[in-house]
């Protein structure tokens, strides 16, 4: 008898398929909205899913208060950074009055150096040794290496 039903109003509905009729799909070629309706079959497993998704969106009533909660909480949060701005805008003068202190302590120290040079050595001794401070691109870490290498060359070229 059933069969009879189905040949009238098409084949039975596979779940994807209800699924997507679900959601408003337009059903594939072969399928009959009718026969959710005449088929045993389909129509119970039809009502069990719609019952299925009427439960899921009253469960999304309830978590409407749970989202109106964490809006009221982002703005909270957005608003509370305006009260300690003031500080926080304090940190760039304070960065700069030490960086400022920094400077002047690094560039006090090799005027004094240069100076004690001055005394100690003629005009000529002094400018030979800045030049050559002057022309040392390599790091004083490469110094010994540096040393090493030297004595290599020493001992080819004796
Ligand atoms: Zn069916």
């Amino acid at each position: 008898m059933t069969e009879r039903m189905n040949n009238q109003t098409g084949r039975h509905w596979s779940r994807d398929e209800m699924v997507s009729h679900l959601y408003g799909l337009d059903p594939a070629e072969g399928l009959k909205p009718e026969h959710l309706e005449s088929c045993e079959l389909c129509h119970s497993a039809w009502l069990a899913m719609n019952e299925r998704r009427r439960d899921s969106l009253s469960g999304m009533a309830v978590s409407e208060d749970l989202l109106r909660r964490q809006r009221r909480a982002v703005f909270a949060r957005i608003e509370k950074p305006r009260r300690p701005a003031p500080l926080w805008g304090l940190v760039p003068a304070a960065m700069t009055a030490l960086l400022l202190v920094g400077v002047s302590f690094q560039s006090r120290e090799p005027v004094e150096h240069i100076q004690t040079a001055a005394i100690t050595a003629s005009d000529r001794e002094l400018f030979n040794e800045l030049s050559e401070l002057m022309q040392e691109d390599t790091p004083r870490a490469a110094a010994p290496i540096r040393a090493l290498f030297v004595e290599q060359t020493d001992g080819e070229a004796q």
